[in-house]
């Protein structure tokens, strides 16, 4: 096995770059062996690199006979360098791959290392379990979607520092990872210090602060794609390191974010997918998207708007259910399908009660209107046929109509009638996989109050300005208070979220304080960024993207962990290093640590 060859030929391009217009070149190529073919003498391989495959061929006579020689003992993913002339495969053309119409007929070939025989092929669509590719992921990333997906990653990251830094003036600055906690929410992943015994460090959830700390320091227009760090059970579109694009802005409103933003993503899918995406992003106010679609981040590619009859049948409705509900101070909506013909008794009685119980409705109430209209199914009997008019048109439907009403506290109406909305959207074939229906929603309450808590927490942060309109209503109503704050939503799934901040550093303590942090708590964690605000902090505003969603989108890939060159398990582990670990004694003592591991219950 030689390197000397290395030394000798510069690689002339990579595989999957060869085309007609090479025929009559000199090349040398370097890559992986995909695949070997004996046909009765002459022995074709299919040579691989991340961009793709080139056909290598040996004929027997050819030169000296030493290429096809070693050709003749190579073997999967043994790791070779080749010379010879570009050709034309004349007739024989293969129309699957880009490089399809030539081949290399190699004079000189050299191993440069052989390989074991792989766990798995190295291929797309094979059927191996996760955690084998997980455990061998360098062979994994071989595997041309994944690798197709890094590049793209890579095209997008670039895309991205030419829009925001050249195009548009940001500096792309990098903030600490060893951080103090900043609430985003979630839990923070902790580092003990050896120099402070008992302190630690918080990765950063996101770095929120620091952002602004770069307003206040004037830096005007701050971006990074940076990761971050949030320690969740996880689910499956879930990583607990991800990569953010973090932007935060001075002196601007949300209309120029939003507008920003709308051209950024506009840009990258022309770039990626070819695609139009039509400008400005409409909006929709948090409100709005609850009232009609039962959720915070609707997927707008079809129809299907919730309607909500509390009103209409509160004291007139006498179906227990319905009944029920109201008497425990709940609500009644509806999600009525205009043609619900196709679904038939078994997806209302099994397939769509069960959908809605992971959100908490313990049922879904039905009824059909016949082409006669006449109404069937539980509700019907309960309701007089002045309703059942006044109903239909509320609702816009009628003879051919289904309608499901789900009765409960208002937060598992909204949740449950949205997964339905999603489902029979799926199932009656309303949604175009191939359409993207961007929205910006806005609006947002300030705060949710949390009755286990028994007190508010802050929806998006609690750095997000309240609405001027609705500052005098912090002390007295804070449930009313809107916040400042935007998401931008593709296709029902949340892309990424911001606000415009609080600036003044008396409005700033106020939020704290209703956030539940006394005096001393609000000294302790966030002094020095009260003091900050006061020394003349410039009206800011950012917003940070999901990179790791987006590009999942992007790829049209089904898990986060198709972008993510090293991705975590659901468990939160690394398979292919096996971490967490346990680390020496002498590490822990110098890290003035004790680990006390519970036990399994017995
Ligand atoms: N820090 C926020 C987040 O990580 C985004 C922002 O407000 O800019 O979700």
């Amino acid at each position: 096995m030689t390197t000397g060859f290395i030394q000798q030929h510069k690689r002339s391009r990579h595989c999957g770059a060869f085309r007609d217009e090479h025929v009559g070149q000199q090349a040398t190529v370097y890559g992986w062996v995909q695949s070997y073919r004996d046909h009765g003498g002459v022995i074709f391989v299919d040579l691989r690199d991340r961009t793709g495959i080139v056909q290598l061929r040996f004929e027997p006579s050819h030169g000296n006979g030493t290429a096809h020689a070693i050709a003749d003992k190579l073997r999967t993913e043994w790791v070779i360098g080749a010379r010879g002339e570009v050709i034309s495969r004349g007739t024989n053309i293969n129309p699957k791959i880009p490089t399809g119409a030539v081949e290399i007929l190699v004079d000189e070939v050299t191993v440069l290392n052989e390989a074991k025989t792989p766990p798995f092929e190295i291929k797309d669509e094979i059927d191996t379990n996760e955690t084998t590719r997980l455990t061998y992921r360098y062979l994994d990333l071989r595997r041309p979607k994944l690798s197709a997906n890094l590049a793209l990653r890579s095209r997008v990251n670039q895309l991205t520092r030419r829009y925001f830094c050249e195009d548009h003036d940001f500096l792309e600055l990098e903030t600490p990872i060893l951080a103090k906690s900043t609430p985003e929410g979630a839990r923070d992943y902790l580092v003990p210090s050896r120099v402070h015994p008992g302190e630690f460090y918080a990765l950063p959830q996101s770095p929120q602060q620091f952002k602004q700390l770069f307003m206040m320091s004037g830096m005007d227009r701050y971006m990074q794609i940076c990761r971050c760090f949030r320690d969740e059970d996880l689910r499956a579109d879930r990583q607990p390191e991800f990569t953010q694009l973090d932007l935060e802005l001075s002196f601007v409103d949300v209309d120029e974010i939003r507008t920003l933003l709308d051209g950024y993503v506009s840009l990258i899918w022309k770039a990626v997918k070819g695609t139009t995406v039509p400008t400005p992003i409409p909006s929709i106010t948090y409100q709005e998207a609850m009232d009609k679609y039962g959720i915070d981040r609707p997927d707008l590619r079809f129809g299907l708007p919730l309607s909500d009859l509390t009103e209409k049948l509160a004291g007139r409705a006498t179906f227990r259910v319905f009944t029920d509900a109201f008497e425990r101070g709940g609500i009644v909506k509806a999600l009525a399908i205009p043609d619900g013909s196709s679904l038939t008794r078994k997806d209302l009685d099994k397939t769509l009660p069960a959908e809605a119980a992971p959100f908490g409705a313990r049922g879904v109430a039905w009824a059909r209107i016949a082409e006669d209209g006449a109404w069937s199914g539980p509700v019907a009997k309960g309701l007089d046929d002045a309703l059942k008019t006044e109903l239909l048109a509320h609702m816009e439907v009628g003879p051919g109509a289904l309608i499901l009403f789900v009765a409960d506290k208002a937060s598992v109406v909204n949740a449950s009638l949205a997964r339905l909305r999603q489902v029979v959207g799926d199932r009656l074939g309303l949604i175009d996989p191939e359409m993207d229906a961007f929205c910006w929603v806005v609006d947002f309450p300030m705060f949710e109050y949390d009755e286990g808590a028994g007190r508010w927490f802050a929806m998006h942060h609690p750095f997000t300005s309240p609405m001027d309109s609705d500052v005098g209503m912090l002390d007295s109503d804070p449930g009313k208070v809107r916040a400042k704050a935007y998401d931008l939503v593709l296709n029902g799934i949340e892309l990424g979220g911001g606000s415009i901040r609080i600036h003044r550093s008396d409005v700033q303590d106020r939020v704290f304080a209703l956030l539940g942090l006394d005096e001393a708590e609000r000294r302790d964690k966030f002094g020095f960024f009260i003091d900050a605000l006061s020394f003349g902090t410039p009206p800011h505003g950012g917003i940070a993207l999901g990179m790791d969603r987006l590009m999942m989108l992007l790829c049209g890939a089904d898990s986060l962990r198709d972008v993510i060159a090293f991705p975590k398990t659901q468990r939160a582990s690394d398979l292919m290093t096996e971490s967490p670990s346990e680390v020496s004694p002498a590490q822990l003592e110098e890290l003035h640590v004790r680990t006390v591991v519970p036990t399994p219950d017995a």
